[in-house]
């Protein structure tokens, strides 16, 4: 079985925790887009552990975790983070973390320019996480970066292939921001200090997980940020840099010959959006205020307070849509409990037009939301395990979810623990 987990928002839909949840049933988890620059929080019977780069499967002893050619990998994060889990009793070795030798290096001189750019831009900066990811995925584009597999070639060529890079850098850095000198040592001391430990994870990914699929084992690819954040489908410019969606995740992991045979939306029950860019849903004062409390809405990798809104009707549609979901895992529906009205954005408004569809452009940077309230049920909900448990009101919000969006709920979340959760019949 392969089956992809995605983000049908914005991100932070939880789904670290969803894949911690189903990666039970699964031999390997795939992370195929991406960088260190969004966090998974996933909380279980180990302790509560934030996930930038490393798959959510790691927390299981059982499961071989993949850092696919799609993902950007900052090496001194990578490190960081493996010896962070390994203080915490999680063993990890080449057996159970192998990195995609095709997978792109984030330089440290990616994280200067995306700071050099947010501050070049000051109040139309982007809100980026100023973790390199947009000017190395640029870069990747351009054939200017340097790819894991490298590090196994012999030094001269490494060299050699780093100097032309930084000597074409640094015509950005040093003649375009005006800033000092990109230099070689530095970098080559960098990817010495941190590459010699990496290296003895990096393999060649594809070959393994085809390997792998052949003997029949379950493999399951994990996004990181939602569908509104893909380069091409989201809310561009104000997107991440690479393909989010599930249809990118047998490329991002290094089986393109592959077939999905299932496709696991993430939904919260509300919307969230960390930094800059339309979100048309967005409430405010109090009320936001209140919401953001109740689901602890701050950024995982960052600590920035989220801003938060209703249910998005036509967002999550286009989401689950863009994301071609099969079945939907519902989230965070106990963050609701208190609000005796939940409020919906069902549809938005621009100059007097009512617009169903989710827009691009103008429309979207304008858009107005119309929203419209649906009764709360104001129990906690957080000790339910089935749906006879749950308070009439809150069966009434999901079965109306799964029909404005159009896609079956099989799982609802409703509390951050391992087993707070019900399967739908
Ligand atoms: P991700 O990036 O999609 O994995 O999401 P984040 O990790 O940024 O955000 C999810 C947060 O919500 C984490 O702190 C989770 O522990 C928590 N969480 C996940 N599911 C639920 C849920 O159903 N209820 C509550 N109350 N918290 C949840």
């Amino acid at each position: 079985m392969l089956t992809a987990i995605t983000g049908i928002n914005w991100g932070d839909e939880g789904k670290g925790r969803m894949v911690d949840l189903l990666s039970e049933n699964y031999d390997i988890v795939v992370r195929y887009q991406g960088g260190n620059n969004a966090g998974h929080t996933v909380v279980n019977e180990r302790g509560k552990f934030i996930l930038n780069l490393l798959p959510s499967g790691i927390l299981r002893s059982d499961v071989v975790n993949i850092i696919g050619n799609g993902v950007v990998v900052d090496i001194k994060h990578l490190v960081g983070e493996i010896n962070k889990l390994r203080d915490a009793g999680i063993v990890i070795t080449p057996d159970n973390l192998k990195l995609s030798d095709r997978a792109v290096i984030v330089m440290p001189y990616h994280v200067d320019q995306d700071c050099l750019e947010e501050e070049r831009l000051a109040d139309a900066k982007f809100g980026s996480t100023k973790r390199g990811i947009g000017p190395v995925y640029g870069d990747k584009y351009m054939k200017k970066a340097l790819r894991l597999g490298e590090l196994l070639d012999s030094e001269e060529d490494l060299k050699e292939r780093l100097r032309g890079i930084i000597e074409w850098k640094n015509l950005l850095i040093e003649r375009g921001y005006g800033k000092e000198a990109i230099k070689f040592d530095d970098m080559w001391a960098y990817l010495k200090e941190y590459g010699d430990i990496v290296k003895d994870f990096i393999c060649d990914t594809g070959h393994y997980l085809n390997r792998a699929n052949r003997e029949g084992k379950n493999i399951m690819f994990e996004a990181q940020l939602g569908a509104l954040r893909d380069i091409d489908f989201g809310i561009y410019p104000f997107t991440s840099s690479s393909s989010t969606i599930a249809p990118y995740a047998p490329i991002g992991a290094g089986v393109p010959n592959l077939r999905l045979t299932n496709s696991v939306g993430i939904m919260k029950a509300y919307s969230t959006c960390v930094g800059e860019g339309p979100f048309t849903a967005e409430i405010f004062g109090d009320e936001a205020d209140k919401l953001r409390e109740a689901g602890n809405e701050y950024g995982a990798a960052t600590g920035r307070p989220r801003r938060v809104g209703g249910f998005d009707v036509l967002a999550s549609r286009y989401g689950v849509m863009a994301q071609g979901s099969d079945q939907i895992a519902l989230t965070k529906l106990d963050v609701l409990s208190y609000m005796k009205e939940i409020p919906v954005c069902v549809a938005y408004k621009f100059e007097g037009e009512v617009l169903d569809d989710f827009p691009i452009g103008e429309k979207l940077f304008k858009a107005q939301p119309v929203y419209e309230y649906r009764k709360g049920w104001m129990k906690d909900i957080s000790n339910c395990r089935s749906i006879e448990d749950l308070p009439k009101e809150a069966v009434d919000y999901i079965k109306y979810l799964e029909d404005v969006v159009d896609c079956k709920i099989k799982y609802v979340s409703v509390g951050p623990e391992r087993d707070q959760y019900i399967v739908m019949p």
